[in-house]
């Protein structure tokens, strides 16, 4: 291996993939002197990973996890910077020329474009400090508008729900390990036992007392938890899931079951929500998604008498992709707030509205400004008094700072279009895997004038990039990441970076510089930390009383990360340890906020706000030339776009291609039988993968995991409609043809 351990650990830190963050400690491996062969038969790997006892995994680690370490010596890690030649070919360059032609590209395309002629897409998978950097970068040197990430394919609906209905975002306002007491859990579409297994334990009381609820079309490896009576499994038709709730809070008015001194003190727009689910009485609700009446009036009765206004332990209503990732996604995730407010169990110990955030830093990369409509600190990029401040921490003009951006799918289909970016900027995503209607992606990607992807593997968006910039990642940096609770924790270096890979938060710094900006740019992630600190005091996401050292400080007397909002005490100084970093333990007085919303809400008046939401159905609704409903989801030993994962001999050996899964009547009618090659026909395009028979779907719906591109790559034919409030793409519903494909 030609990477060299940063020193002998072991050392505390946190998985690379998905918003658990399980905690393991990693051991540097000296020389070449692991007991343990790396898969493959390679050289051996160069830190061994355990698991350790962390609040979210308890000592448990999925598939994933426990073979992170080959992430960090994949064959085809990018160790230099990579141009594109005459010959059309990627070859190694010097940085220094990689950082000249960029920094010439950019200067002659702003020339003629304006400043919005070049944009950003970042990820959710960056550290909170590259987050950070990216949005300042983009404001201020680029100063384009033009900078979203992948998080609008993730969280943007659960998002924008929850800051309408609480005045402020954190998927989970209250620490996971609540979910172990409670009575009732509704499960909306997620599927955690595949996507981050060690979630799993935290549903045994719910389990245990026969009150797991999971609404999903697919019976899923988290529907199957509620069989032996464990548990309820609802399988509506896709994209009726608002349909499901709207019934359910139907029931809870008509029945009486709500909680009526909870709803008169706490929150507002009750009566106007009553009016819009009069409507929905059990059997009408049936006759649109499938679920029958009485097992509709069956749950919403259970989860009332799990209430604490009931008497019950507590419940909780969770929501995941499944539900958000459609063009009612923001209307669906308020229908579950809703419904969780009218049982009075939000604010509440024990009980709770939660969303499962799903990319590593899917929470903290939404706070810290890589977001087209936000700035620092979770605040509001048309907010004058969020611009002034974060403008005075930044050292610019706040007249200077760009307004609203476009949302990632309209930013991806402006691209080197009349008026639109001519450069894009991709750090920490793989959008022609990712994104909806994909090849309509790549047609943008190949027409512009320059694409520079930062990555550390070769994925399909890097190898049509004109430069690609080899940066760190997850053993080789120091950082913190924003788990799905809202807990900040830090993520530490253990070996240190093959090549010449380097850190975004040094390639940003750079490029300002031979940019000609005057603002000063950190490349310690210590101290860039404490400048995102600063600028986030006094937002909703405040980490004004954090910084490295007092979350190092924190872990290492027995703390597991601190939650925001964390404020600094007002009158502290910049300094008050006196070790160089603002925000070190002497100002870090305040404990942090596990639990949010116990006394107030983040509105003006403090209540929270029911909306009236009503079902219009999806987008892309089936039709006589696609009669079939196609859904998208993951699989346990895959993350994400599987860039990482793909690479990880012993996870690709395990499901080394994509599938689509198919119930056996369907694929009587349509002549495909189990492990033949079936075709997947859209507006947009076809793909085509093995087939596999199973009850698990209904008949009029298949599934496929997007873990992949190429033939099988499903997001080439998944719907970019998007929601009209989140921008949120509609991944989850898209109507197909089924039809049996030729040979591989
Ligand atoms: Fe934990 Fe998620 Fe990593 Fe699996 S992928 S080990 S669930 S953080």
């Amino acid at each position: 291996s030609s990477i060299v351990p940063a020193s002998t650990g072991p050392h505390k830190t946190h998985c690379p993939y998905c918003a658990l963050q399980c905690g393991m400690e990693l051991t540097p491996v000296e020389g070449t002197a692991s007991s343990t062969p790396a898969p493959g038969g390679r050289e051996p790997l160069p830190v061994t990973v355990n698991p350790r006892d962390f609040p979210t995994n308890a000592g448990r680690l999925c598939q994933k996890g426990w073979t992170a370490a080959a992430v960090l010596d994949v064959p085809d890690r990018i160790t230099t910077p990579l141009v594109r030649g005459a010959d059309g070919e990627l070859a190694p360059a010097t940085w220094d020329e990689a950082l000249e032609l960029i920094t010439a590209r950019v200067r002659a395309i702003q020339a003629e474009h304006g400043p919005e002629g070049v944009a950003i897409f970042g990820g959710g998978g960056l550290t909170n400090e590259k987050a950070y950097a990216l949005g300042k970068f983009a404001r201020t040197v680029l100063r384009t508008p033009n900078i979203d990430y992948n998080g609008r394919f993730c969280m943007s609906s659960a998002a924008a729900a929850g800051n309408r209905a609480f005045g402020v975002d954190r998927g989970l306002p209250f620490p996971l390990t609540d979910l172990g007491g409670a009575e009732a859990i509704l499960l909306l579409g997620s599927n955690p036992a595949e996507t981050m297994p060690p979630f799993v334990q935290h549903l045994a009381g719910a389990r245990g007392a026969a009150g797991l609820v999971i609404v999903d079309p697919r019976r899923s490896a988290t529907a199957r938890l509620t069989e032996d009576g464990q548990g309820v499994h609802v399988q509506p038709v896709p994209g009726t899931d608002l349909v499901v709730l709207l019934a359910l809070l139907h029931v809870v008015i008509a029945e009486k079951l709500v909680d009526t001194a909870y709803l008169t003190e706490r929150t507002a727009g009750y009566d106007d929500v009553v009016r819009s689910v009069s409507a929905w009485w059990p059997e009408r609700a049936e006759t649109v998604c499938g679920v029958p009446a009485e097992d509709l009036r069956r749950l919403a009765r259970r989860l009332a008498a799990a209430s604490p206004a009931r008497g019950g332990r507590g419940a909780y209503v969770l929501t995941g992709r499944g539900v958000e990732q459609s063009a009612q996604g923001t209307a669906t995730v308020t229908a579950a707030i809703n419904l969780s407010l009218a049982l009075g169990l939000v604010g509440r110990e024990g009980s709770g509205y939660g969303c499962l955030t799903g990319q590593g830093n899917g929470q903290g990369g939404r706070e810290h400004g890589q977001k087209s409509d936000q700035l620092p600190g979770y605040r509001k990029i048309d907010d004058p008094a969020a611009r002034a401040h974060v403008a005075s921490v930044w050292g610019v003009d706040p007249d200077t700072i760009p307004g609203p951006g476009k949302p990632a799918v309209a930013l991806l289909n402006s691209l080197a279009t009349p008026g639109g970016p001519q450069a894009l900027f991709v750090h920490g995503s793989n959008v022609l895997v990712s994104a909806p209607n994909a090849d309509r992606v790549r047609e943008r990607l190949e027409a512009l004038d320059l694409l520079v992807v930062c990555d550390f593997v070769p994925s399909e968006t890097a190898r049509i990039a004109d430069v690609v910039l080899p940066v760190t990642q997850w053993a080789e940096e120091e950082g913190t990441m924003t788990s799905l609770e809202g807990r900040v924790i830090r993520r530490r270096q253990a070996v240190d970076a093959p090549g010449q890979a380097r850190s975004e938060l040094w390639l940003l710094a750079e490029l300002a510089r031979r940019l000609g900006s005057g603002v000063h740019f950190g490349t310690d992630p210590a101290d860039v930390f404490d400048e995102l600190a600063r600028a986030s005091a006094g937002g909703p996401a405040d980490y004004s009383g954090l910084s490295h050292a007092r979350l190092d400080a924190h872990e290492d007397g027995g703390g597991s990360g601190l939650y925001w909002p964390c404020p600094a005490p007002a009158d502290a100084p910049a300094d008050a340890s006196g070790d160089g970093h603002a925000g070190s333990p002497a100002r870090g007085e305040h404990p942090g906020t596990p639990r949010m919303f116990l006394d107030t809400f983040g509105t003006p008046d403090g209540r929270a706000r029911m909306v009236p939401v009503d079902h219009g159905g999806p987008a892309d609704d089936v039709r006589g030339d696609a009669p079939t409903y196609l859904v998208t989801g993951r699989v346990l030993q895959h993350y994400q776009s599987g860039a990482q994962t793909r690479r990880v001999p012993d996870l690709d050996r395990l499901v080394p291609e994509p599938y689509v899964e198919l119930h056996p009547q369907l694929g009587l009618r349509v002549g495909v039988a189990d492990g033949d090659r079936v075709r997947l026909t859209s507006t947009r395009g076809m793909v085509e993968a093995v087939a596999r028979w199973t009850d698990a779907v209904r008949p009029e719906v298949v599934f496929m995991p997007f873990h992949w591109g190429g033939l099988g790559g499903v997001n080439r034919i998944t719907s970019d409609a998007v929601d009209p409030i989140s921008s949120m793409p509609e991944f989850k519903v898209c109507a197909v043809q089924v039809s049996p494909a030729g040979p591989a």
